[in-house]
């Protein structure tokens, strides 16, 4: 669908408030900030709704599944520190719009997605736009332990604990991000992999995820 590939300048504008408003709610990794003025949010919604693409809100992506608020996906995305050429395992592709964020600050991207709708539509949306990403279908509250370590691994769904096969994944020094808690709420977590053993784990704000679905998950 060639026509969602319009990037005009009522969409250019709305993406440059959003970035100002992300940096009024407190983001202030400017690697970050550049990349959500980049990627256009607008491509990751049927044309009826561009309107609420540059809006801080999550929006209904089908199968019961959200693309994630702008402030999430900038707020997560400041935790990971991406530096170039950072291996990253995302679980929850969902729209593949954190995706296209992570491989704009340089991440080579793994990313896992257990509805198969989204999965076969992300493979064709995000190369179209020019962003090759590792792209997996499967269940990826067990990691993907063929392709580990990760440098990064990001967690876009609420999951009840943190999965211990993600932990093994993690290279040393690496970084894990994921909320975790209830259905309702989750804390989100950033777990970093001092030593073989050894993790220090940060619990941070308040967030309402949809649930992570899987054998280490609800
Ligand atoms: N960052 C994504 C975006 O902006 O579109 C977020 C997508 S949504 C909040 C979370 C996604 O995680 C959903 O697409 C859901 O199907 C997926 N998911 C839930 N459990 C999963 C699992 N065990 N493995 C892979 N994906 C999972």
């Amino acid at each position: 669908m060639a026509y969602k590939f319009v990037d005009n300048y009522r969409e250019k504008g709305a993406r440059k408030k959003l970035v100002e408003l992300l940096r009024e709610r407190g983001i202030s990794d400017e690697k970050v900030l550049k990349a959500i003025g980049k990627v256009p949010r607008h491509f990751f919604f049927d044309e009826t709704f561009w309107s609420q693409a540059y809006k801080d809100i999550a929006f209904p992506i089908g199968e019961g599944q959200t693309i994630s608020q702008p402030y999430t996906v900038a707020y997560q995305t400041e935790l990971l520190h991406i530096q170039k050429g950072d291996k990253v395992l995302e679980i929850g592709t969902g729209s593949g719009y954190q995706t296209c964020i992570l491989m704009e600050l340089g991440a080579d991207v793994y990313t896992i997605e257990r509805q198969e709708n989204l999965y076969n539509h992300t493979i064709k949306v995000l190369p179209g736009m020019g962003y090759h990403a590792n792209f997996f279908l499967g269940d990826g509250s067990k990691g993907i332990a063929a392709h580990a370590p990760y440098s990064k691994i990001i967690v876009t769904a609420g999951a009840p604990f943190v999965p211990e096969l993600l932990l093994k994944q993690l290279k040393i020094g690496g970084i894990l991000v994921i909320p975790v808690g209830d259905e309702k709420t989750q804390k989100m977590l950033t777990v970093i992999r001092v030593s073989e053993n050894d993790f220090e784990k940060i619990e941070l704000d308040t967030f309402r995820f949809v649930p992570l679905v899987g054998d280490q998950a609800w």
